[in-house]
């Protein structure tokens, strides 16, 4: 069965034969992930700089970089990028929101989706996201901190789960099924199980599962 995988990196290699999209997180593994998308027809590529690895000295600079990949590869999105407020040592709100609002305006400029991040700073998120009604998204790692039907007005803004909620049964029916999604992130191994523990809760067959998933994937993929 083709598994889609909603949100993988490159490293550790994301495996599988499904729809994948891969995400890079700075221009250090943007290359990375170019070749795996040159290869995989499955991959759709995603190029961005996540709040961990943003460099307050460089990443202006590197927005015009992202640019030019996201030019070279018409079916690319934008991320992963997004908001942290758990990680320490990393800049502060106000340039993470800076450089989110960058990211944002590139994606709804060039019609891209979005793959978004987010730690312990939903609210501001869904406030940014108000302004880009139009724009397709990703949020990945969703943890259920927001009401999706009230906070997240968007029919295009996709909840991704991952291998850290699938404990909470709870969380897959909470989610409407136009809008879900499920990823491997860190790691592509588990994948297999997620889908399986998914199916159970939402009592389908896990390939009728998969293709949901897949549809909701293409929906917002570049055409
Ligand atoms: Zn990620």
């Amino acid at each position: 069965m083709n598994l889609p995988d909603a949100h993988t990196h490159p490293a550790p290699a994301a495996s599988g034969t499904g729809l994948r999209f891969v995400c890079g997180t700075s221009p250090a593994d943007w290359e990375q992930v170019a070749l795996l998308a040159e290869r995989d027809g499955n991959v759709t590529p995603f190029f961005g700089i996540h709040p961990w690895f943003l460099d307050p000295a460089a990443w202006r600079r590197d927005m015009r970089l992202l640019e030019e990949f996201l030019t070279r590869f018409p079916k690319a999105g934008v991320g992963e990028t997004g908001l942290d407020k758990c990680r320490r040592g990393i800049p502060g709100m106000k340039m993470q929101k800076d450089a989110l609002r960058r990211h944002l305006d590139m994606a709804a400029r060039m019609n891209r989706p979005v793959a978004l991040h987010c730690c312990r700073a939903w609210g501001s998120l869904a406030e940014m996201l108000r302004e880009y009604p139009r724009l397709k998204a990703i949020l990945h790692g969703w943890t259920g901190a927001l009401n999706p039907a009230s906070d997240l007005p968007s029919e295009d803004w996709l909840l991704s789960i991952g291998p850290r909620e699938m404990e909470r049964a709870d969380i897959f029916t909470s989610v409407p099924l136009h809008r879900l999604a499920l990823e491997s992130d860190e790691h592509p191994e588990v994948l297999p199980d997620l889908y399986r523990i998914a199916a159970q809760a939402l009592r389908m067959e896990e390939c009728r599962l998969a293709g949901i998933v897949t549809d909701n994937l293409s929906r917002i993929s570049p055409p």
